[in-house]
């Protein structure tokens, strides 16, 4: 199979059958052979049902149905571990993404040598206040941090060679950032393609203003448990060193001085006293920190699991 189209979809029923068509209008015009893999991500409407009727039509559709809505990273990672086709493609489901860029995205892997091709909706169909700009200064900051040059990270649209998909593992909400966490995986070939952007269609966006707070707190999680999460002790244990040698060398400098003049200041009235007592406590604190997560790191077994209610032809 040349190609799997993955699409994570929250209440689309009205999109689906539109977009599913115009998929195999041009799969067919270019003689590739693909899977459609819909994930139903708890949909309340009849998103299913609709799944339902159109896999009798085009058995070249399956389907995945989570019980509950788990977001779009968890829909996304079902349908990588599903996939089959040589390259796979990302796409929302509201027709936003324009399945006509289908053929060079899939050239680009297969002939230019590319792992992941991402798509840059230069210009975007959305509102510009509360998208638009924020998401300039997001992606300012992830390139900044992950020093990966794409303009658009969280672009619905992307397409990657089979071996990336089934390397990493998307969580939380970490479909924002799943260049970041391929090249984590040692994949270095990362391009960018200008997409189509459109106006949705149908139905409402599925993210509020609440995605810009999450998307930074997740930017700062990525890139700890990217640097970090099988060393831990690296990283707290340094931290706790530091607070340690502090708090010892100020005790050191306060016993010095008591000893120099012993009618001072009492030891305990001195804010060096307090200084030297919460660096010394707080370092030990990073240090069971770092205990700890090493015994994590070392015991977790590396698998998310969501429960899954159907599949269809998978
Ligand atoms: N989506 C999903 N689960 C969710 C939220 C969204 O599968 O919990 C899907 C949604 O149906 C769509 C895609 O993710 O296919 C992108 O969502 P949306 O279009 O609402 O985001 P926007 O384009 O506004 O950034
Ligand atoms: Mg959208």
């Amino acid at each position: 199979m040349d190609l799997s189209l993955i699409v994570p979809l929250y209440n689309e029923e009205e999109s689906l059958p539109e977009l599913c068509a115009w998929i195999k209008r041009v799969c067919d015009s270019h003689a590739i052979s693909y899977e459609i893999i819909l994930v139903d991500d708890g949909s309340s409407d009849n998103s299913w049902e609709v799944i339902l009727q159109l896999q009798q039509l085009n058995s070249s559709i399956k389907g995945i149905k989570f019980q509950r809505n788990y977001g779009k990273s968890a829909a996304l990672n079902e349908g990588f571990k599903a996939a089959q086709g040589d390259v796979v493609i990302t796409m929302d489901a509201d027709m936003q993404d324009s399945p006509d860029e289908i053929p060079e995205l899939r050239r680009m892997i297969v002939e230019d040598g590319f792992d992941i091709v991402s798509g840059w909706k230069k210009k975007r169909f959305d509102n510009t206040l509360t998208k638009n700009i924020p998401s300039k200064f997001f992606n300012a900051a992830t390139r900044k941090v992950s020093k990966i040059q794409l303009h658009d990270f969280n672009c619905g649209l992307k397409a990657y060679r089979k071996k990336v998909v089934k390397s990493i593992e998307v969580y939380g909400e970490m479909h924002r950032y799943i260049p970041v966490l391929a090249k984590w995986a040692g994949f270095r070939k990362i391009g960018e393609k200008v997409v189509e952007h459109r106006a949705r269609k149908y139905g409402v966006t599925k993210f509020g203003w609440e995605r810009f707070v999450n998307g930074f707190l997740d930017l700062a999680s990525i890139t700890f448990v990217g640097k970090f999460s099988k060393r831990p002790m690296h990283f707290f244990g340094l931290w706790g060193t530091l607070a340690m040698l502090l708090g010892f060398a100020i005790t050191f400098y306060l016993i010095l001085a008591k000893i120099i003049d012993p009618s001072g200041f009492s030891l305990t009235n001195r804010p060096g006293f307090f200084m030297a007592l919460a660096c010394i406590i707080i370092g030990m604190q990073l240090f069971l920190a770092g205990f700890i997560s090493e015994l994590i790191a070392r015991n977790a077994p590396n698998k998310n699991s969501y429960l899954i209610e159907e599949k269809l032809g998978l």
